[in-house]
């Protein structure tokens, strides 16, 4: 948020040669000084702030800017000469008995060491026996100013900060926050103290609070601060009571016959009083330090109890911070470092759809791109249309947006304040019909879900581009040349072309002649800027001239030998790409390491699946239902056809004497563990089960063997104690003559019934 034009750009030079500021500086200095005091109330009085906090402090500072400017112009009531706030007529007004004051902000590391400089000079001025100041350095803490007065240690009143002097009667809703102790416990408490902290609601609860609201219909809190302000100026106390409010003491107002030294010694005297005092504050020798200080919190910003904004430094000793006194508006022994602001507002252009790897029609916010938490952000997930209810944002409204540190941007809330003024008009979001992508008529997810999808699962092109780009993935077939973008030139339709893949089955049978004609829709940039327009542009192949003809760019041939490579991954990550519902990496491994190859998965029973570790029944419900369906298996057909490796390989020096059989090991066995065991069986070709089931064929018990042994004997299949287990290693079901229990009455026909094995 800005006026445009600088001070410096708009000032002219009087007859006598000195420059005054031009009628234009005046009006650009009065529409400041305006919106300053529009945006002050809306934050104080309303508890609804209309800009962000970040471009509060970008339109206040350039106040300031200009006012350091032109000295002439700063009147006694500018903004900059007085606390923000005042006194709201729906409460009884109480005046402090001393001022309440509010922090010098800085918004850099440099800042901060030029502040220090100053305060240790100014220090040294005024003596302090020789000593530099240690700088007490804590947490500034995102809630509301309060100011509690205690007379021989009663809670006799709180009230808010107000314009400084004079703040509002809160003391009844004050009364509802528990940890505030109305009367305090020791002795020796002073006849009259103000005590001066911050009201606010711990992030967690914050978090439980927006949600109850959410699930009640009602539209989430914009942020913790904002809603400590608005609990805590509530005119019914009952209200009050309901928000999960808490406080922490970082000042002192008046204080008849409190004898401390220093803040540090005045917190531990109030906290011994029962009085809730932070527990981040350090005391810290030089500017290093508090340096450090502020880089460790805010790597762990988010890991807090509570929201801050920044980190404030004072000097420790109180002497000294008499000396220094106070400006205005401001303590000259205290500063506020605010870090980089972590939410913004922007207009919400848009909500569009999107449609995922399953079918999932995902709405997002598409936004005038901003700049927050270090990254610049144009799109945020509303994740589905109960959510963009739930917050209750319109196309075109100005929206709140964060994004706290790495966390992924989210659109917080509409402005409401400014919804009237946006043109064109704002309008509500419709979830559309039809897919955006192919078309087809969206249909609702299963019973109680509120997602909706795209059935069209073959051959919608926003499906096959999500999952031929998750197919390249790391944890997947790893072709690093088959990025985001790749995937849409090779799935998109680019009228009137059509893409090089219109199924996954084809990919291993690209040619590079089928990526020659292949364009990408990019925005055109003009000198490294974005410039809105499109244009369709090469993306497998080179521009080509007449002396350079057209050929595959080097991430082509890149993506062809990757190709080359992927068919010969191991099994599991053939799995992983097959976008089979629930099989992630953990149980791809578990399959290929229970089944050895894709035609035994495929042909496995649901009970063979889910008895294996690490699958389950609902995943090997989904592994049944996805190859149910033909052009799933045409997938992996096309795929071994075409060379990808579809088993593991084996170490052939071991004989697969317990190939088509099924073994169930229980119980523990001396000479294997679990594992041991079961890598025993498939390296000879069985398979290892997790249940027993009537077509087991055996089943090995070893010490403590539990229900698995009973339900063995219950079916009367053959068990096999460890040297049993070990000759039916060695030499499979004819090695038993003699060996173990049950040995060489296993009844086993032949593989494919025991793979359809059930229960
Ligand atoms: P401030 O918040 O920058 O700093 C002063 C206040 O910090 C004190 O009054 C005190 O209550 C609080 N504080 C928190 N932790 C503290 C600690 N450990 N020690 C001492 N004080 C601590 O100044 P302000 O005048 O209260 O308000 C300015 C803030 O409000 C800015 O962040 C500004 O962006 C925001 N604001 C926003 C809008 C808007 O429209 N978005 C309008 C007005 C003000």
């Amino acid at each position: 948020m800005s006026t445009g034009k600088t001070a410096a750009e708009t000032e002219t030079s009087s007859p006598s040669g000195e420059l005054v500021p031009s009628e234009a500086v005046r009006a650009e200095y009065e529409e400041l000084v305006e919106e300053v005091r529009k945006h002050r109330f809306a934050y104080y009085q309303e508890d609804a702030p209309i800009i962000s906090d970040a471009e509060f402090d970008e339109l206040y500072r350039r106040l300031e800017t200009l006012e350091a400017l032109h000295p002439e112009l700063v009147a006694n009531d500018s903004p900059t000469q007085e606390v923000g706030g005042e006194v709201s007529a729906a409460f009884a007004a109480v005046e402090h008995l001393t001022r309440m004051y509010s922090l010098e902000d800085v918004f850099s590391l440099e800042e901060v060491e030029a502040w220090i400089a100053k305060a240790e000079a100014a220090a040294a001025k005024i003596g302090n026996g020789g000593n530099p100041p240690s700088w007490l350095t804590e947490l500034k803490i995102d809630g509301l100013a309060v100011n509690l007065l205690y007379r021989d240690g009663a809670l006799v009143r709180a009230a808010t900060r107000g314009d400084g002097f004079t703040g509002e009667d809160i003391t009844h809703n004050v009364l509802t926050i528990k940890e505030i102790p109305q009367q305090l416990t020791g002795s020796n408490f002073p006849a009259e103290m103000e005590i001066r902290g911050e009201v606010f609601i711990p992030s967690k609860d914050f978090a439980a609070f927006n949600e109850a609201l959410i699930e009640a219909g009602k539209a989430p809190l914009a942020n913790p601060r904002n809603a400590a302000a608005g609990s805590l100026r509530q005119k019914d106390p009952a209200e009050t009571a309901k928000r999960p409010l808490k406080m922490y003491v970082h000042g002192i107002g008046a204080r008849e016959g409190l004898e401390t030294a220093s803040q540090s010694d005045t917190y531990r005297q109030l906290a011994e009083w029962g009085l809730p005092t932070s527990p981040y504050f350090e005391v810290l020798p030089e500017l290093k330090d508090v340096l450090d200080f502020i880089k460790r919190y805010g790597d762990k910003r988010h890991s807090l109890s509570h929201e801050i904004d920044g980190i404030v430094i004072k000097v420790d000793d109180l002497a000294t911070q008499r000396a220094l006194g106070y400006t205005s508006r401001v303590p000259r022994w205290a500063v506020a470092y605010k870090y980089p602001p972590e939410e913004v507002n922007t207009k919400l252009l848009d909500i569009a759809v999107n449609v995922g790897r399953t079918g999932r029609v995902t709405p997002y916010g598409v936004m005038e791109p901003v700049k927050v938490a270090g990254s610049t952000v144009s799109m945020a997930t509303l994740h589905n249309q109960d959510v963009v209810k739930a917050k209750g944002v319109k196309i075109g409204d100005i929206v709140v947006l964060r994004k706290a540190g790495d966390v992924i941007p989210e659109i917080v809330g509409p402005v409401l304040a400014l919804r009237d003024q946006q043109d064109p008009p704002v309008r509500d979001f419709v979830m559309p019909t039809e897919c955006p992508s192919c078309g087809t008529p969206l249909a609702p997810g299963k019973e109680g879900d509120v997602d909706i999808r795209c059935p069209n699962a073959r051959s919608c092109p926003a499906q096959l581009r999500e999952r031929v780009f998750h197919l390249a993935g790391r944890g997947a077939f790893d072709i690093e040349a088959l990025g985001w973008e790749a995937a849409i030139a090779l799935t998109q339709p680019t009228e009137p072309e059509v893409p090089p893949l219109t199924t996954e089955a084809n990919l291993f049978r690209l040619t590079p002649e089928d990526l020659a004609g292949v364009r990408i829709r990019r925005e055109k940039r003009s000198k490294g800027v974005a410039t809105g327009e499109f244009e369709l542009v090469p993306y497998f192949y080179t521009k080509g001239t007449a002396k350079n003809p057209s050929k595959p760019t080097a991430s082509t041939e890149k993506l062809f030998n990757e190709l080359e490579k992927a068919k010969t991954q191991p099994l599991w990550r053939v799995l992983v790409a097959l976008s089979i519902r629930h099989v992630g990496p953990r149980a791809s491994r578990a399959l290929a390491t229970a089944f050895g190859t894709m035609d035994a998965i495929r042909q496995a029973s649901e009970e063979e699946l889910a008895g294996v570790d690490g699958v389950g029944p609902v995943i090997a419900v989904a592994l049944k239902e996805w190859f149910a369906e033909d052009w799933h298996r045409e997938i992996v057909d096309s795929w071994a056809a075409d060379g990808v490796r579809m088993e593991d390989e084996r170490d052939e020096s071991t004989p697969r004497t317990l190939e088509g059989l099924t073994v169930v090991v229980t119980g523990s066995l001396e000479g294997f563990s679990r594992d041991e065991a079961k890598e025993a069986i498939l390296v000879r070709g069985g398979k290892a089960a997790g249940s027993v089931s009537k077509n087991t064929s055996y089943v090995v018990a070893g010490e403590n063997a539990g229900t698995k042994l009973d339900k063995a004997e219950q079916l009367g299949l053959p068990v096999l104690d460890e040297d049993g287990f070990r000759a039916l290693l060695a030499n499979g079901p004819d090695g038993l003559a003699g060996a173990g229990e049950g040995a060489g009455d296993a009844d086993v026909e032949d593989g494919e019934d025991h793979q359809q094995a059930s229960e």
